[in-house]
């Protein structure tokens, strides 16, 4: 039996893509038709980025380059990872995510908006899942500016097959955000575009941070030392309302009196062997010296 595949629609998440497939093959059940792409996942999570099934689903389009731009939210991740985009010989299976449940403070399951589903039901009879809403820390519509939104009960793993107009009752993704949030969202933003169109700059950015922060040093045990002594200056030069949205343990319902080392854990203490470290660490260290990078 040939596969059956159809086109995605605008900026429709890889996963959305494969839902919809799945609806519209007749397959009886939505791991016999992953089977017969060749895949079997059964967890479909906004926030995964690395897997066979992602990899598989970007080679099923035509352009792979387009394909993780327009339906992945893969292009940041070269901050930590390296070159991806233009790159056939890395498959996007071959990294491992750090496990990241209790890491960051904002929401991190499936999002849409409000007038994306109005239109997208109006135009193609169906809502979907869009990629640009799913980016980590973001909560305006990439298209209409307005608020995204989180279901009531968290959509947490599209295998469940669900999709926005399955949904019961929205809430906005963050009800007032404050200026910083803002400032944050749009940094966010232009490094996430940077990465898809000036890819080198991206590359370039953790040696910069570096040597900026002056961690080089003849032994580990020094660099983790000026990296502790650099991730305490950042704690006191960003706003914790910042760090609080970002990461659990600055938010101030956790409480916790040890707080994960970002100058550490992003430039100096990468244990490969847990994982690719999310990139929402290095963007933090670019905002933070954003002056220093010219950014
Ligand atoms: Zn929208």
């Amino acid at each position: 039996m040939r596969n059956f595949v159809i086109d995605p629609f605008p900026n429709e998440h890889v996963f959305s893509w494969l839902l919809r497939m799945y609806n519209l093959s007749g397959y009886g059940t939505f791991l016999d038709y992953q089977k017969s792409l060749g895949i079997n996942d059964r967890f479909l999570h906004a926030n995964k980025v690395f897997s066979i099934t992602t990899e598989t689903l970007v080679n099923l389009m035509d352009d792979r380059e387009d394909a993780i731009k327009s339906h992945t939210t893969v292009p940041l991740w070269q901050l930590s990872i390296g070159p991806i985009l233009n790159n056939n010989k890395i498959s996007l299976g071959s990294f491992n995510h750090i496990s990241e449940e209790l890491t960051f403070s904002f929401d991190t399951y499936w999002h849409s908006c409000d007038e994306c589903r109005t239109e997208d039901l109006d135009k193609y009879g169906t809502t979907y899942w869009h990629t640009p809403h799913q980016l980590p820390s973001i909560f305006t519509c990439y298209k209409h500016l307005c608020s995204l939104e989180k279901s009531l009960s968290p959509v947490r793993n599209l295998f469940e097959e669900i999709f926005p107009h399955d949904v019961n009752q929205w809430l906005p993704l963050l009800s007032a955000p404050n200026d910083i949030q803002t400032d944050w969202q749009s940094f966010y933003l232009y490094l996430n575009e940077l990465s898809k169109v000036q890819v080198e700059s991206i590359l370039k950015l953790k040696t910069r941070l570096f040597d900026i922060l002056e961690l080089e040093s003849k032994s580990q045990e020094e660099r983790l030392k000026k990296a502790r002594a650099q991730s305490l200056r950042l704690e006191s030069e960003l706003p914790d309302s910042l760090l609080g949205y970002l990461f659990r343990d600055y938010h101030p319902k956790t409480k916790r009196t040890k707080k994960i080392d970002i100058v550490s854990a992003s430039l100096v203490n990468l244990a490969r062997d847990n994982g690719e470290r999310h990139p929402i660490f290095l963007s933090v260290l670019a905002y933070w010296q954003r002056a220093a990078l010219n950014f």
